[in-house]
This record gives C-alpha cells, structure tokens and sequence, in this order.
C-alpha cells in the first residue's frame, strides 16, 4: 500500500498514521498537511527522523500542482482525507476557510485523485451532516443530508461532491461518517482537552445551554479502525456510519472528567448556548458491523480514563500548544520525549 493521507498532523490524523505504522509496517505513508493552527508536526516527529517509509509534505489540499506532483512522485494508490477545517464554533465566526477547505479543497483531491487513477479514496466526513436528532432514533447511511452549521454543511458539501465523482467519473471513493472522537492530540479548543484544561487550573468549565446536548462518544483509535477496515473492505459509492455506542449529555462528559481528576462539581458555568447547536446525535453503524466487521472496542468509561491519563502524562504537549511553540518543529515537548 502506497497511501496519502492529508491532515495526517491534526488530532484523527496523527492517530490513524501511528495505528497504521504499527499495523501495517510495510505501507508508505505520506502525509500532506497544511499545519494550520490545529496541525502540530511534532505529534510524528518522531516518525519523520526514523522511519524512511512515512514522508512529510507541507502544504494545501487546494493546491493543483502540488496535489499531483505528491500522487506521482510517491506513486500513490490510496487516499484518506482528513484536511478538515473542524471546529464549529470557529466556522461560526467565519464560514469561508471551512469552504475553501472542506469542500473546494476535497474536490480539488478528487479531481487529482481521478486524473492519477488512484485505486481507492476514503473521504472522512461525521455525524453533523444528518443534522440534528430528537430523543428517540438514529442516523442511518440514509438518513437525508440536513446541515445546521457553517462546518457540518461544508462537510456535507464534499459528501455530495464525493457522491458526484464516483455516479459521474467512476472514482473508487468511499465515504465515513462518525460520531464525536476523543482520545490523545486533541486541540484544546475541543470539549474533552478544554475541560481537563480549566479543571487541572481550577478555572470555570464552560458548559452550553443547559448542558444537556447528547453526542455519541468514540474513542479514537476505534474511529481510525473504522477508516482502515473502509479502506481496505468497502464497497466503492458507499458511505458508512461510525459510532462509539457510548451516548453521554456534555454535562454528563463534563462531570465524568471532575470525578477523575477529583475536582468540584462547583467549577462548571454555564454559557449561552451556541447558535443552531445540534440537540443529539446518534449513529446506526450496524451496517459498518455487517460488510466491514467493524464493533467499537472501548468503553467510554474506560477511553475517557486512557485519554485522561494521557493529557496527564503529556503536559508539555499541551504547554506547547497553549504557548505557541508547537510552530516550532522538534520543539521541547518532542526532545523530551
Ligand atoms: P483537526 O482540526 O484536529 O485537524 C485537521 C488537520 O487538517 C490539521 O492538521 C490541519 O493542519 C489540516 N488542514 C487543514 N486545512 C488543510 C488544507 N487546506 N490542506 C492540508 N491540510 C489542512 O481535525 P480532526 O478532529 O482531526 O478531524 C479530522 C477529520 O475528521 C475532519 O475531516 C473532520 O471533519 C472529521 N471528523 C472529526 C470528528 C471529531 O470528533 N473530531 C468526528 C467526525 C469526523
């Protein structure tokens, strides 16, 4: 296997290229990513100085020639597209880089992918496309497209893109849809690491609205089999559903990581609540579990103690990215190490 994957420096992708370096020891990994803020190239750095099979391009999923000159050069057979902008509340703020990225920048890979012939294309998309749920049901594969955010539409933009190449062009690109992920190298813009954040600091907990948002939790690693197994059995046109099994309220996660750290209850404040915020999410992925063999492997109470355990361990990791000096390849927390 010769495979590209972009955004291979951001949280879901730093994961995925350490589980298939130690799967799958044979494959070429290439990684293409921009480094945004949310890119950290020290997560592989130690990969980079070791391992003459894993390659690191810096550089835009948009970009044409760039784009094709990486297909070529390394003789690429497979993609995974991570590139994401990911953060609603940013896309909030500002939807047009969630444009530019997320839906021009991966059609933009799917054109190159079909000049160069590529022999199969996982698009990783989520659960956010769907929209929102009430109390009862889940999203199925077909469950229509119903964005409420600037993020989930842009994402659901290059699902129907990906849909496009594979009725129009015959692309062998298959698409994955999962539900809320945590685990180790996640930014602390998100949920999980900002919590652990403020509470280690004795620091107010954010919660929206009145906390009671609902989110299918799934460890990471089982995220990143889901994108594997994909890759490797799917069925070319077909999208598949990823979830953790682990339906939990964000107060309910909040409270979850004051237990382990054994900190008051009296550190969460409520905050107005984020505008269109989706109600609940939850996935069927029995049809993951029918053609892929996919079942997620850990309990959320069990992946919420890894990963606490992890940002534990790792607090020059987060010391860099609060201080900016991630930027800096091989930076302190990477020699440390
Ligand atoms: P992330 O924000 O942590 O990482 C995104 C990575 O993409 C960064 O390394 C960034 O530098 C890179 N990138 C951004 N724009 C780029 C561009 N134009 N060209 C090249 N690289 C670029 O995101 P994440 O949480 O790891 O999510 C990865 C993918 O999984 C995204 O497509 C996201 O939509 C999807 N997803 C995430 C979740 C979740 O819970 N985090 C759930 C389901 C799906």
């Amino acid at each position: 296997m010769r495979l590209l994957i972009t955004g291979g420096c951001g949280f879901i992708g730093t994961n995925f290229v350490r589980l298939m370096r130690q799967r799958h020891p044979d494959w070429t990994l290439v990684n293409l990513d921009k480094l945004t803020y949310a890119g950290n190239r020290n997560n592989l750095a130690r990969l980079e100085q070791e391992d003459d099979k894993y390659h690191f391009v810096e550089g835009d999923i948009c970009d044409r020639q760039l784009v094709q000159s990486v297909l070529e050069e390394h003789d690429i057979k497979a993609v995974v597209n991570f590139a994401a902008e990911s953060h609603v509340d940013r896309s909030i703020n500002d939807p047009s880089p969630f444009v530019t990225t997320n839906v021009q920048g991966a059609q933009n890979l799917m054109e190159c992918a079909r000049i160069h012939g590529i022999e199969r294309f996982v698009h990783v998309s989520t659960d956010e496309v769907y929209g929102s749920l009430g109390s009862e049901g889940k999203f199925s594969e077909t469950t229509p497209l119903a964005p409420n955010s600037p993020y989930s539409a842009s994402k659901a933009g290059a699902d129907l893109m990906a849909r496009a190449y594979f009725e129009t062009y015959g692309l062998p690109i298959l698409i994955t849809r999962c539900s809320n992920n945590y685990g180790p190298y996640q930014f602390p813009e998100k949920l999980i690491p900002l919590i652990f954040l403020n509470a280690k600091a004795d620091k107010p907990l954010p919660v929206y609205g009145d906390g009671l948002n609902v989110r299918d939790w799934i460890y990471v690693d089982d995220h990143c089999t889901g994108v594997e197994l994909t890759l490797l059995k799917g069925r070319e046109g077909q999208a598949y559903n990823f979830g953790g099994n682990a339906e939990e309220t964000n107060i309910n996660v909040v409270k979850t990581i004051l237990q382990i750290l054994n900190k008051p209850e009296s550190l969460i404040s409520y905050v107005t609540d984020r505008p269109g915020h989706d109600r609940r999410y939850a996935m069927d992925y029995s049809l993951a579990q029918r053609e892929l063999g996919f079942t997620p492997s850990v309990s959320f109470a069990d992946g919420m103690a890894k990963t606490i355990e992890w940002y534990e361990n790792n607090g020059p990791w987060l010391q860099a990215v609060q201080n900016g000096s991630y930027r800096t390849f091989m930076n302190d927390w990477y020699k440390e190490r």
